[in-house]
């Protein structure tokens, strides 16, 4: 089993690194946006967590858009995003390993714009209590992209 994991969106790696320098450091945001999607056992700790839902619609493979194939969805987004295409390279003093294709990388634990905090969903109709939802809203986890 590989140790190493690279990360897609629309066709292109836009990052890969070792398993555990990925977890602990992911420089993409499409890398931070998944990271926050994943289910996390512990109530306590999911409450602490901050989800990212991304906006827009994921674009067509086949007309990709120009620059950065992130930029529309992208909360850090910046105009020469929309003109140049990254290039899958190691930033921030990362060694050759860990690449990521972004021209504003995230820096150690910094955080994306998240989600709103949990809501509260009735389920009384349903014959049952009322009961918090952990997490948030499952409904737009940012796993519907390729
Ligand atoms: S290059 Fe720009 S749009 Fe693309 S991921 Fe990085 S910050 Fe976001």
């Amino acid at each position: 089993m590989s140790d190493r994991v690279a990360v897609m969106y629309l066709g292109q790696i836009v990052e890969v690194a070792g398993r555990d320098d990925l977890y602990s450091r992911p420089r993409h945001p499409y890398t931070k946006a998944l990271q926050s999607a994943i289910p996390v056992p512990d109530p306590d700790e999911a409450d602490r967590r901050t989800r990212t839902v991304l906006g827009g619609d994921v674009p067509s493979p086949i007309d990709p858009p120009r620059g950065c194939r992130f930029h529309p969805r992208c909360p850090k987004a910046q105009t020469r995003c929309a003109e140049e295409m990254p290039v899958l390279e190691p930033r921030l003093g990362d060694s050759f390993g860990h690449r990521v294709a972004c021209h504003f990388p995230l820096a150690d634990r910094e955080e994306l714009p998240g989600a709103p905090p949990p809501k509260v969903t009735n389920v009384a109709s349903l014959g049952g209590p009322a009961v918090p939802m952990r997490g948030g809203d499952h409904s737009a986890i940012p796993w519907d992209t390729p």
